[in-house]
């Protein structure tokens, strides 16, 4: 009897706390488009170039080769000429060390002391390096010592060194910069998600001599159409590639909680009964169809198979499979 009432109690609380934050939604999207729209937007008149690019998938959910580790986080090698920048640094849901990022880095070739720059799209913790790092509003490559040098960080909001990487202070940068030759960051486009709240968000577009803007995207919660519209504005090139997360778990997710997909509730700017649906899927691929990039590459750690499968059949040979361990040479 105790344990039924104590079950009665659990389910209500959770049902006055979706409540509570379905109501905060209205006020939250309103706030985020006053945001946008005062953002003022003007084009990069000398973005630079580089003559050469690739993007390396360090974590993800899928991988090339069965010595990698996977999990629904994501980083990235992106080399822009001689320039290595790492973008995100996973998820470390077991908070081992060495943690997926540095055990996928090391069986790569790659090492810490070699890189240039880091740029953290946003602060959710398959981003971060876990949960811990979201909740002190810190980045950590591992739950033991790394030592990086002293290179830029930025990300879009105030973070600080977390105690096992400390070394480089991050900055937080919320414009469109520029932040290398040919490297910009496409500035926050402001979105307020159920239970996540406020939710800034860069990306990085490299503009690539001859081609055009490649962009790299992290859980892309600022939406496709949205980012498209922001790099159309910025840059006079065009948009080559779109690569990384855009957050599609329809029909299947890669965080489940019991039957509870939790990329699909906490995704959304719209109530859970409602969230993103297959609709939203259809309508990304026509926004992208519209640019036609010559590489669309999904990444599998926030979308599930089914919109995997969406983009592959609609983008044919544009398709490029994003998985940890294999390059996407532009
Ligand atoms: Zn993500
Ligand atoms: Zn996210």
């Amino acid at each position: 009897m105790i344990i039924l009432y104590g079950l009665l109690i659990l389910i209500g609380l959770i049902g006055l706390i979706f409540l509570k934050k379905t109501m905060e939604l209205k006020k939250g999207k309103q706030m985020a488009e006053a945001r946008l729209s005062a953002m003022k937007i003007t084009r990069i008149a000398s973005p630079g170039a580089v003559k050469s690019l690739s993007i390396l998938p360090l974590v993800d959910y899928y991988a090339s080769r069965p010595d990698l580790k996977t999990e629904p986080g994501v980083s990235y090698l992106v080399t822009a000429d001689d320039t290595q920048i790492l973008m995100d640094v996973g998820f470390n849901k077991k908070k081992e060390h060495p943690s997926p990022l540095l055990h996928n880095m090391k069986a790569l070739g790659v090492s810490v002391s070699d890189l240039d720059m880091i740029f953290i799209s946003h602060a959710h913790l398959d981003h971060l390096g876990g949960m811990q790092d979201q909740k002190e509003k810190t980045f950590s490559l591992s739950r033991g010592l790394v030592s990086i040098p002293d290179i830029p960080v930025y990300a879009p909001v105030k973070l600080s060194a977390s105690r096992w990487n400390q070394g480089p202070k991050p900055q937080a940068i919320t414009e469109p910069t520029v932040l290398k030759d040919g490297i910009v960051s496409i500035g926050v486009i402001p979105r307020f998600l159920f239970l996540m709240g406020d939710t800034p968000e860069n990306a990085l577009a490299v503009n690539v001599a001859g081609k055009g803007i490649v962009l790299v995207i992290g859980c892309g919660h600022q939406t496709i159409e949205r980012i498209i519209e922001r790099t159309r504005r910025l840059f006079s090139e065009p948009i080559y590639a779109v690569i990384g997360g855009l957050h599609y778990p329809v029909f299947g997710g890669r965080i489940m909680l019991g039957p509870i997909n939790l990329q699909h509730l906490v995704g959304s700017d719209r109530p859970p009964w409602t969230g993103i649906q297959a609709a939203d899927v259809e309508s990304a691929i026509s926004a992208i169809q519209k640019v036609p990039p010559k590489i669309v590459a999904l990444s599998p750690h926030d979308s599930s198979d089914w919109s995997l499968d969406r983009f592959k059949q609609a983008f044919g040979d544009a398709y490029v499979e994003l998985k940890v361990g294999q390059e996407i040479v532009i």
